[in-house]
């Protein structure tokens, strides 16, 4: 062989190929150190090949193959190959972006060793009870080292407490413990495990009807009421797997918001390594992991939607928790689904893939009533019941700052019960509008379509779309009146009220501005746990897989403003997120209370969700998008543009409307129209929707029109293709 075709991270739709004289087959999916234009770069080879099209004077040679790790597996290339056709989105992005940061770089790497620490016969000798009282670290590394003679791996007990790595270190030190450098995989032993709580029968029917099947590819919707246990089941799946020396793959919507998940699979796996792979981790920390996942040590793999194209030379399931969360969708650049390529993964591997949720997605919810794809129902929760949902019809009464009486009542009788309350909304800041009585000017955003939101503890007006932000002027800009009001309610302003209305009560706001601090959310949860808060006042971030036992009543305000979006999922997401957040409420042993304020008490989704009926709402949505042939009963595409004037947009897509018209068979061509949000940081965006019954149709389609729109670039305009979008 003399030449490979290597994948760049640039966006041309095309392999690039280079003489290599000492390729061999085994370099497929390893990267690659090439001259490419004035530069030397990255990247990773593909394919080999024994002719090129290119004339041979053309063609340069790589520099160097890199045989630091091993190459990217058959698999995965497979997958990654998949995404950049399904997408349409350029092949050597779409690789690219699967490897860890670190890789992508030029500098050779020093991998750094596995380590295991043990006890020496100094730290025998030591009663980890003798050490001091504030030596809990200390204490609980000797602890752990003395139950397993052969030692424990450093990152299982990094994942012990923070402030190991010092811990370790002063340790070695003073000659209690020493560092094993092995050989990664040579650790692997039959992995124990902490047996759970006993599984309800329900659980245990869920359980035997998946590991029946556990030895081919088949989709499972765990469809289970919030409260029913799905993470029990996930944990007897995975215990099951380890026992066959199988890797698990678990994908959450986001990690930091699920500490506990974590601290459980490491309390019930304390000898299975467990790697998380997301975002927050650096760059050094993700490639180990990423590492120690792809040479087949990391039993369980935890991990944000890029965790999905990890190479898992055992994989033997994929677990998709919360499924319909919408963080498993990619909004920019390469635009997929993780939860959709976490099903061809599957396929491809022959494994079994798990997607969990209390509200399922409707695509989901319509394939498990197909013969594709299977159902496991949990309909009891474990150890308690499904709390009251009760609607508060608002109109036409006077609210205190977005409160209403009986609200207002029932947060004074369960402060006075000393149980925990949340009142819930879904906005954070003092007010969405800032506005002037006297000319009826409103502060908005300068690059978008937006208003400003009041922020009154830094006193800014801050655009939540782009980041803008600015000081909130004395008088209004227009006309002078200083008299400037705040229009509606943020978590800001909700705190405010309730701390005047209840100043003995201990109140605690949860948002993305009050907990953006490092460790600000951990302290707050321990503050919950501890049961020094009387009311929590939050987002959808305090909705997310959080157990606050003692919380007995939720109060949701302003949620209507979702019910008559222009979004054909506003309805769903609405419902999806009312029943997480519903779901926190009485979870041990005190029943639990949910208020609805709403000025439309009779509307069907508000019906549905007081009766817990997932299944007649999701049965009257299905029907809707049947009659409307929208997902799950048609596929979308949507052609994104945007340039500095909205006509410049709106006339690029009106082009390529009139160039696919000719192509388009079995596919709907919609009109060209301004964004839901026309405006965004300066730019102005319009779309154009493709429709079709077929997935195959609407494939072929997209790749012969997407040929001729970049044969027809406008230089003004930026332009990008979603397949499958998730929002309009
Ligand atoms: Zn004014
Ligand atoms: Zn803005």
């Amino acid at each position: 062989m003399s030449f490979v075709r290597v994948a760049l991270d640039v966006p041309l739709r095309t392999l690039f190929d280079y003489r290599a004289a000492d390729a061999v087959s085994d370099d497929v999916g390893r990267r690659a150190l090439i001259p490419f234009g004035r530069k030397i770069v990255v990247g990773v080879i593909m394919e080999l090949a024994n002719t090129t099209d290119l004339p041979l004077t053309r063609i340069r040679s790589v520099l160097r193959i890199m045989r630091d790790v091993p190459p990217l597996p058959a698999d995965v290339l497979s997958l990654l190959r998949f995404c950049s056709d399904y997408y349409h989105h350029p092949l050597g992005e779409v690789v690219m972006a699967a490897l860890p940061t670190r890789l992508r770089r030029r500098h050779a790497l020093k991998l750094p060793a596995v380590r295991r620490y043990r006890l020496t016969e100094h730290g025998l000798g030591i009663d980890p009870m003798a050490l001091p009282g504030r030596a809990t670290v200390q204490r609980e590394i000797l602890g752990r080292l003395r139950v397993s003679a052969l030692g424990v791996d450093e990152q299982i007990l990094r994942g012990l407490a923070p402030g190991i790595a010092p811990a370790l270190k002063s340790m070695s030190a003073m000659g209690w413990i020493e560092a094993v450098v092995e050989a990664p995989d040579s650790s692997r032993a039959i992995p124990g495990l902490i047996p759970g709580p006993v599984l309800s029968a329900e659980q245990q029917q869920a359980v035997d009807s998946i590991r029946r099947e556990s030895d081919r590819y088949l989709p499972w919707l765990l469809h289970g009421i919030t409260g029913s246990g799905k993470t029990e089941i996930y944990l007897a799946l995975i215990a099951s797997l380890l026992a066959r020396d199988r890797q698990i793959l678990l994908l959450v919507p986001e990690i930091n918001l699920t500490p506990q998940l974590e601290a459980l699979l490491r309390a019930r796996f304390p000898d299975t390594r467990l790697v998380a792979l997301h975002s927050g981790l650096s760059e050094r920390e993700r490639l180990n992991n990423w590492l120690l996942a792809q040479n087949g040590t990391a039993g369980i793999v935890l991990g944000t939607r890029l965790a999905v194209f990890t190479p898992l030379p055992r994989l033997g399931m994929i677990i998709v928790d919360e499924e319909h969360d919408a963080s498993f969708k990619q909004m920019e650049g390469l635009r997929y689904s993780a939860r959709d390529i976490a099903l061809v993964r599957a396929k491809t591997r022959k494994v079994p893939v798990i997607l969990g949720s209390a509200t399922p997605s409707l695509e989901i919810y319509h394939l498990a009533h197909g013969d594709r794809c299977r159902m496991a129902t949990l309909t009891q929760r474990v150890n308690a019941v499904l709390p009251a949902i009760v609607c508060v019809a608002t109109r036409g009464e006077k609210l205190i700052d977005g409160l209403s009486q009986t609200m207002l009542k029932a947060l004074h009788e369960n402060v006075g019960r000393k149980e925990l309350s949340l009142v819930f909304i879904n906005r954070r800041g003092y007010a969405p509008v800032l506005y002037c009585a006297a000319c009826a000017w409103t502060a908005s955003c300068q690059r978008c379509t937006a208003k400003l939101v009041l922020h009154l503890n830094d006193t800014r007006l801050r655009c939540h779309h782009c980041g803008f932000q600015e000081k909130i002027p004395a008088a209004c800009p227009r006309c002078g009146n200083a008299d400037l009001a705040p229009l509606g309610q943020g978590t800001q302003r909700v705190e405010t009220a309730l701390t005047r209305i209840f100043p003995d009560a201990r109140i605690l706001r949860i948002d993305r501005d009050s907990t953006r601090r490092k460790n600000a959310w951990n302290q707050m949860r321990d503050r919950i746990r501890d049961r020094d808060v009387d009311i929590l006042v939050g987002t959808q971030m305090l909705s997310k897989g959080h157990d606050f036992p003692q919380l007995t009543l939720v109060g949701v305000i302003n949620a209507d403003s979702s019910l008559y979006s222009s979004d054909f999922r506003a309805s769903e997401r609405l419902f999806g997120g009312l029943t997480q957040v519903a779901g926190r409420a009485g979870r041990a042993d005190l029943a639990g209370k949910v208020l609805i304020q709403t000025e439309f008490p009779a509307h069907p989704l508000y019906q549905s969700l007081c009766r817990h009926d997932y299944r007649g709402f999701a049965q009257t949505l299905l029907k809707e998008r049947e009659q409307a042939a929208l997902p799950p009963f048609a596929y979308l595409a949507l052609l994104r543009a945007e340039a500095p004037k909205l006509e410049t947009a709106l006339a690029f897509l009106k082009r390529a409307a009139d160039r696919g018209h000719s192509l388009a068979k079995h596919v709907t061509l919609y009109d060209p129209v301004p964004a839901i949000m026309p405006r965004l940081a300066g730019q102005e965006r319009a779309q154009l929707m493709v429709q079709s019954r077929s997935r195959s149709a609407l494939q072929v389609f997209l790749a012969a029109w997407l040929g001729i729109l970049e044969n027809h670039a406008d230089r003004r305009v930026r332009w990008s293709l979603d397949v499958d979008p998730l929002d309009l």
